[in-house]
C-alpha cells in the first residue's frame, strides 16, 4: 500500500494525506460510538482534489469512507478499511443570494456557520438537527436530516436545489445535478436520490440551499407536564387552532431531570417537558402567546416559560435543554451502570403524530421487559421519537438485549404506520430495519432496485461499501 499512498501524496499533495495511525484513529470513530479501521485521511481542498482521490480509488480498487463531522449516529459514518476523505477543509460560502433565496456551498460548511452568516441577511437554513453547531452541510444532506423545526419546514430532501459531485470512475467525474432555481424538471430527480444516500452514491462537493426569511417573530412557550397523555392533549389542540408550528418538542421526565443540570433558571423543573414555537408576525405574536399559555395551562402543565422568539428562547436556555437530550441519555446510562464507558443504543423512529401517545406508552412497556436504562425525547411535531437505552460494551447478554430492543421498536412504529428512520438514517445499524420495513410493505424489490442504482453510480462498490442496503 505504500505505493499507492505515496501516489496519493504526489497527485493531492502531502500535507492533504495523512496515514499516521493516530491521526486515521481521530477520524474512524463516529458519535454512535461506533468505530471502524480506515488507514487513510485524506483533506481535499477542491474539487479537482476530489475528482482526483475518486480516481485513484477506482484504478486501485480502493474503498473511500466520505466524512463531515462523524457525528452520525447510525453508523454510516464508520470507516472499513480504505481512504476517509474528511470535507472539513472544503468549507467556503460561495454566495449567498436573498434575491434567489439561495446559498451555494461547499459540504465541509458547519450548519450553524451558514446560519450565522445567513442571520446578518435576516434569513436562515431551517434544517437544524441538535449537533448544528459542528455538523457539515455535506453530512446533512448525505444523512437526509432533520432537526427541530421539521414540523413546518421538513428536512434535507426539501431543501437543495442543486449538487456537484463527483462519481468513482476512472475519470472521477464531476457532474452538476438539479437546477439553481426551486423549479426544476431535469429528468428523473438524482438531488434527491443523493440526498439521503450516505455517502453511497456520490461524493458531494458543492450544493445550492434553499433558504427562507427568518420568521418575524416566534412565540415560544415551554412547560412541564405530570403525564404524557396532557402534554399530547396540549400539543393536538394547539394544531387543531391551526398554529403555524415552528417546533414542538418533547423530552420525559428523566432526561429532563439530568439536562436541566447546570441550565439557570430550570433549577425546580420536574416533569415531561413541551416545548412548542409558533411563526408569526409583531402584530399576533402576544395574542398567540397568551393563547399558548392557556392552553399549556389549561392541560395541567405546570411551569411555564415563554420567550417572544427563538432568539429569546436560546438565550433563556430553552432551546439548550432540548439540545441536551443525547447528552442526557449519555449520563443516564453512566449513572445507572456506574461507569463512564458506556454506549447509547438511541433509535429514531417516525410514527403519524395521531399515533404518538400509542407509540409512546408501548416504548414504554417494551422498555420495562428488558431492565435497561431508558429515555425518551423527541420532534414531536412530526412524530419522530428518540428513545434510547445505554449499556456496557464488556457485557455480551446486555448488548444482545439492546439489540432486541432496537428491534422491537422498529418493528412498533411499522406497525403504527411509521417508519424505522425518519432522519438519522441506515448506516450500518439499520440495515434489517430497512428489510423489515420493505417486507411490511410488501416490496422488497425496491431493495433490489436501490443496489441496481448503487451498481449504476459506483460499479466497484467502493464508495461507503456496506452501509444503506
Ligand atoms: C448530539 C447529536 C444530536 C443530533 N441531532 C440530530 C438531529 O436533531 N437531527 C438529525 O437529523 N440528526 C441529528 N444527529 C445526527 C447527525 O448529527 C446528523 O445527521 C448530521 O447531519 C451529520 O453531519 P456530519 O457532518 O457529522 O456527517 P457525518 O456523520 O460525517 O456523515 C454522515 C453521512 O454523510 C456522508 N458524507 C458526509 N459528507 C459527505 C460528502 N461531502 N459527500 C458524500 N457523503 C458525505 C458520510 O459518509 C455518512 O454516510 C445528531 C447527532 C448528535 C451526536
Amino acid at each position: 500500500m505504500t505505493g499507492e499512498i505515496e501516489e496519493l501524496k504526489r497527485l493531492l499533495g502531502r500535507d492533504k494525506v495523512y496515514d499516521d495511525p493516530s491521526v486515521v484513529a481521530l477520524y474512524s470513530r463516529e458519535a454512535s460510538g461506533l468505530e471502524g479501521n480506515g488507514f487513510l485521511v485524506v483533506f481535499p481542498e477542491s474539487t479537482s482534489d476530489v475528482s482526483a482521490i475518486a480516481r485513484w480509488a477506482y484504478k486501485r480498487r480502493i474503498p473511500i469512507y466520505p466524512q463531515g463531522s462523524a457525528t452520525s449516529l447510525s453508523g454510516s459514518a464508520v470507516p472499513g478499511k480504505g481512504v476517509i476523505v474528511s470535507f472539513e477543509r472544503m468549507n467556503r460560502i460561495y454566495e449567498i443570494s436573498v434575491v434567489d433565496s439561495i446559498a451555494d456551498v461547499e459540504p465541509g460548511v458547519r450548519i450553524a456557520d451558514l446560519n450565522e452568516a445567513l442571520m446578518t441577511k435576516g434569513y436562515m437554513f431551517p434544517v437544524d438537527p441538535a449537533s448544528h453547531v459542528v455538523a457539515t452541510i455535506g453530512g446533512a444532506i448525505n444523512t437526509g436530516a432533520g432537526g427541530m423545526k421539521g414540523a413546518r419546514y421538513g428536512t434535507m430532501r426539501d431543501w437543495v436545489n442543486q449538487l456537484e459531485i463527483v462519481v468513482p470512475d476512472e475519470k472521477g467525474t464531476v457532474m452538476r445535478v438539479g437546477c439553481r432555481t426551486v423549479k426544476c424538471r431535469q429528468g428523473l430527480d438524482l438531488v434527491r436520490l443523493i440526498v439521503g444516500s450516505e455517502g453511497t452514491l456520490a461524493l458531494v462537493t458543492r450544493a445550492v440551499l434553499r433558504i427562507t426569511p427568518l420568521p418575524e417573530s416566534s412565540p415560544t412557550v415551554m412547560g412541564f407536564f405530570d403525564n404524557v397523555e396532557d402534554l399530547l392533549a396540549a400539543f393536538t389542540e394547539l394544531k387543531t387552532r391551526r398554529y403555524p408550528l415552528l417546533l414542538a418538542e418533547f423530552l420525559d421526565e428523566t432526561a429532563v431531570s439530568i439536562a436541566k443540570k447546570g441550565v439557570a433558571g430550570f433549577e425546580s423543573v420536574r416533569g415531561h417537558m413541551f416545548l412548542a414555537s409558533v411563526e408569526s408576525n409583531h402584530e399576533a405574536a402576544e395574542r398567540i402567546m397568551d393563547d399558548m399559555v392557556a392552553v399549556l395551562k389549561n392541560h395541567g402543565a405546570s411551569i411555564i416559560y415563554t420567550a417572544q422568539s427563538l432568539g429569546e428562547a436560546e438565550e433563556k436556555g430553552l432551546l439548550t435543554i432540548r439540545r441536551r437530550l443525547f447528552p442526557a441519555q449519555i449520563e443516564n446510562a453512566r449513572r445507572f451502570w456506574g461507569k463512564s464507558n458506556v454506549r447509547v443504543f438511541i433509535e429514531d423512529i417516525v410514527v403519524p403524530p395521531s399515533k404518538l401517545v400509542n407509540a409512546i406508552n408501548e416504548l414504554k412497556s417494551i422498555t420495562e421487559k428488558y431492565g435497561l436504562p431508558y429515555t425518551l425525547g423527541g420532534h414531536i411535531g412530526d412524530g419522530n421519537l428518540h428513545p434510547a437505552v445505554g449499556i456496557v460494551l464488556d457485557d455480551k447478554k446486555v448488548v444482545e438485549k439492546a439489540h432486541e430492543w432496537y428491534v422491537e421498536v422498529m418493528k412498533l412504529a411499522i406497525r403504527l404506520g411509521g417508519s424505522i428512520s425518519a432522519e438519522h438514517g441506515i448506516g450500518l445499524l439499520k440495515k434489517d430495519g430497512l428489510r423489515l420495513e420493505m417486507e411490511k410493505l410488501d416490496s422488497i424489490k425496491a431493495l433490489d432496485i436501490m443496489k441496481a442504482i448503487k451498481r449504476a453510480f459506483d460499479p466497484l462498490n467502493i464508495l461507503n461499501p456496506g452501509k444503506l442496503v
